[in-house]
């Protein structure tokens, strides 16, 4: 997006904008097993994600079974304004394609 604004930028750049339009919730951060932020834009409502741990590729997902059981332990225990978060780490299609099964 920002190339297409006629710009030429380097890196330092790209991941200033991506900072700030994080804070903005404008886009999602989130930390790899490896410490490094991988930036997404995200769709409204609530989802889960699939991240693929070779090339960061993300696959939106629901997760009804999760939701039901979400709701259900914080009821069980009596909590209330509950909210949740869960990705899904693992290899992708394309990347795992080169790997025996
Ligand atoms: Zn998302
Ligand atoms: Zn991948
Ligand atoms: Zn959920």
């Amino acid at each position: 997006m920002l190339r297409e604004g006629g710009e030429a930028i380097g890196l330092t750049t790209v991941y200033r904008a991506l900072q700030a339009m994080a804070e903005a919730g404008q886009v999602d951060v989130l930390r790899t097993d490896d410490g490094e932020a991988v930036y997404r834009r995200c769709s409204t409502g609530h989802h889960h994600h699939l991240v693929c741990r070779s090339c960061g590729r993300t696959v939106e997902v629901e997760g009804p079974a999760v939701e039901r059981w979400a709701d259900r332990v914080a009821r069980d225990h009596g909590f209330v304004e509950v909210s949740h978060t869960l990705e899904v780490f693992g290899t992708c299609a394309d990347c795992a394609g080169g790997l025996p099964n």
